[in-house]
């Protein structure tokens, strides 16, 4: 007699089996028919072949997996919006613990919070909570996770008014290397809580985060786009730290895009593309002038877009981001440019490897700066600006080894104006900057390690090894 496992094709030796018994989610192994769809990642530069990929539907299926994982010795890779600069994102023969479907946002719009699970973007948190007048200072594009964003600290369009997106967190659920649910606050677990706010993934796995948000569903918002002179560059380094808070910027020193802002004339012109938030009163369009004014009279501006908008319309800004793409990374912190470090920006820029390479030069300070240095574990609130160098490339068939090589050579210039680099945008120099990445918070962050995850279970992360 034919047994019920052959007729209905059950493997019965299958070892995930039991975890398909075990969560509500779902388990992709390769021969399930989304396998190639569910092991893309948004870096076109990783091809990865994980055991596994696990879409979990909510905190218990997170738990059971890395508990799973464990007992049977395999690796673990968590996984929320899939932008990670690492490559982690996939990872071969181990199992990602993929929260991508975990979208899930609870706003109150009394208290003004908002429960946000790990898969949720940027842009699915920015329309429903603008729709009750609301906004949480997150990134800059769209389309990245709040999981992977927000445990590297969430530098974004709102962060001189309301500092850093950990700034905002106020809880947070985590489930630690031994599969277990933990509530962290400042009152519950705080040393993790303090972790988990700029030291990466290394202490855990989030599967809900409690927010505070700020009343600016709308605001004032678009891009000033002035030629890239150096008396340009200068003036925008001098003055974008030192704006009043309601202005934040993010500036990229770019080739002009063909958008429809942009002259026919002046596309592919490189440029320092300045994108503004204004954050203070809608009606007080003298005041966001009067902020603006500075950055105005750097030049005549290309194009001057700013105007009153919902906020969730700065991420159309800055869509492309948002595609599938290959990125070599270079970060720093610091306090300013020497003149011919300006002059290298603009000089690599002209000889940029691919059209879409950019800098990306932002305004630090404000309320970034303002919280205590030793409230969270992001260890960079004395810079006065972060600037990344991006060689970005589309072409599945493009190795990026050229892209590679025109980020590392104008790197070698920039170094020596670096004191501190952004976990969230280390590649393959994270080994090698980790003391600069948690500059005067390693030791602790190590301490940290040691209690919750001794056995550094959590290593796809800019890797913090127990003490
Ligand atoms: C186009 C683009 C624009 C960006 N702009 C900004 C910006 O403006 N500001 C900014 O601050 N950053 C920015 N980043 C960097 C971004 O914050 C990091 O790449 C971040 O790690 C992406 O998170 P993710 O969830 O999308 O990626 P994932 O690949 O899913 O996660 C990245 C890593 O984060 C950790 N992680 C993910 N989810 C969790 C979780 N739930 N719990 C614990 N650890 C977790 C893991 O170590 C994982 O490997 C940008 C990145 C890209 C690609």
């Amino acid at each position: 007699m034919t047994s019920i496992a052959a007729r209905f094709s059950i493997n019965t030796d299958d070892p995930f089996n039991a975890l398909r018994a075990g969560i509500l989610g779902t388990v992709v192994t390769p021969d399930h028919p989304d396998y190639e769809e569910a092991r893309q990642v948004v870096s076109i530069a990783v091809d990865r072949h994980p055991a596994a990929i696990v879409r979990c539907a909510g905190t218990e299926d997170v738990a059971f997996t890395v508990r799973f994982a464990r007992e049977r010795g395999i690796e673990i890779a968590p996984r929320s919006g899939a932008h990670s600069g690492l490559g982690h994102s996939s990872i071969d023969d181990a199992i990602v613990i993929d929260m991508g479907g975990m979208r899930g946002i609870n706003i109150d719009p009394v208290s003004r919070t908002a429960v946000v699970q790990p898969g949720v973007t940027s842009e699915d948190l920015a329309g429903p909570a603008a729709a009750y007048g609301l906004a949480l200072t997150t990134g800059d594009t769209g389309s990245v996770g709040i999981g992977g964003l927000t445990v590297g600290g969430g530098i974004g369009w709102m962060a001189r008014k309301y500092g850093l997106t950990i700034d905002n967190l106020l809880a947070a659920t985590v489930v630690t290397a031994e599969g277990e649910i933990l509530r962290t606050s400042v009152e519950e677990h705080p040393d993790l809580f303090w972790a988990i706010r700029g030291g990466g993934g290394n202490f855990g796995i989030i599967t809900d985060f409690t927010f505070q948000l700020a009343p600016n569903g709308m605001v004032h918002g678009g891009v000033i786009v002035l030629p890239a002179t150096p008396e340009v560059l200068r003036g925008y380094l001098d003055y974008a730290p030192e704006a009043v808070d309601d202005l934040t910027t993010i500036s990229f020193l770019m080739a002009a895009p063909p958008a429809p802002f942009i002259p026919e004339d002046r596309i592919g012109e490189i440029v320092l593309l300045v994108g503004v938030t204004w954050t203070g009163a809608l009606d007080d369009v003298a005041a966001r002038d009067a902020a603006l004014a500075p950055i105005r009279a750097l030049a005549t501006p290309i194009a001057d877009t700013v105007e009153a908008i919902p906020y969730p319309v700065m991420f159309v800004y800055t869509a492309e981001g948002t595609k599938r793409h290959g990125a070599a990374i270079r970060t720093m912190f610091g306090d300013d440019l020497e003149d011919a470090q300006i002059e290298a920006v603009i000089e690599a820029m002209k000889a940029a490897s691919s059209p879409f390479n950019m800098i990306q030069i932002r305004g630090m300070g404000g309320a970034i700066a303002r919280v205590p240095a030793d409230a969270t574990a992001f260890a960079h609130r004395d810079a006065r600006i972060m600037l990344t160098v991006l060689g970005i490339w589309y072409d599945p068939e493009d190795d990026g080894a050229t892209h590679r090589a025109w980020a590392s050579s104008l790197w070698e210039q920039l170094a020596p104006a670096s004191r501190g680099a952004y976990v969230n945008f280390l590649q393959d120099d994270a080994e090698e900057r980790l003391p600069e990445a948690y500059r005067g918070v390693l030791e602790r962050l190590r301490s940290v390690k040691a209690q919750y995850d001794p056995e550094n279970v959590f290593h796809y992360n800019a890797n913090v090894r127990p003490k």
